[in-house]
């Protein structure tokens, strides 16, 4: 049986922040806000999994509010989520997420975050697909004031 889940997610950017994206420390101007380590592309990921599953979101799971949860790891948030799919039976096939941020450029990245998500999430790299886009200049995107992420993800039960 397969079970598909989607998962998008957005962060401010602003200057002087660490920009971290599948758990791949990123050098640039401008890093995410967020409560954690604003890891858009491990929270998308770990949002498709659960919704795969109909397990709601990170945030019913890893609530801002909660202290413990702040500066967490988002890589060790997501293999919280993949121990949870692998205790109801559930694998990943395979997935794809697209980066949108307009600086700077990912392409130099993007295989070490292949490899940390592939390693997280117990497949082969090649069933992991990160790709990134610009804003074109258009909206927050586009302006550099925020990254954003969409994840699509297959689970099949083994
Ligand atoms: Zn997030």
């Amino acid at each position: 049986m397969f079970r598909i889940g989607i998962g998008q997610d957005t962060h401010r950017l602003a200057e002087g922040l660490p920009l971290v994206l599948g758990g791949v420390r990123v050098e640039s101007e401008r890093g995410a806000e967020g409560h954690s380590d604003a890891d858009a592309l491990a929270h998308a990921v770990t949002d498709a999994i659960l919704g795969a599953m109909c397990e709601g979101d990170i945030g019913v799971h890893f609530p801002d509010r909660d202290p413990q949860w702040k500066d967490a790891d988002s890589l060790q948030l997501l293999a919280r989520v993949m121990w949870l799919a692998g205790e109801r039976g559930y694998r990943v096939a395979n997935l794809d997420a697209t980066v949108s941020i307009e600086r700077p450029r990912l392409r130099p990245y993007v295989e070490e975050m292949r490899a940390r998500l592939a390693g997280v999430l117990g497949v082969e790299i090649d069933c992991v697909s990160v790709k990134a886009k610009t804003g074109e200049g258009l909206d927050a995107v586009g302006e550099g004031r925020a990254v954003t992420v969409q994840a699509i993800v297959l689970l099949e039960r083994t």
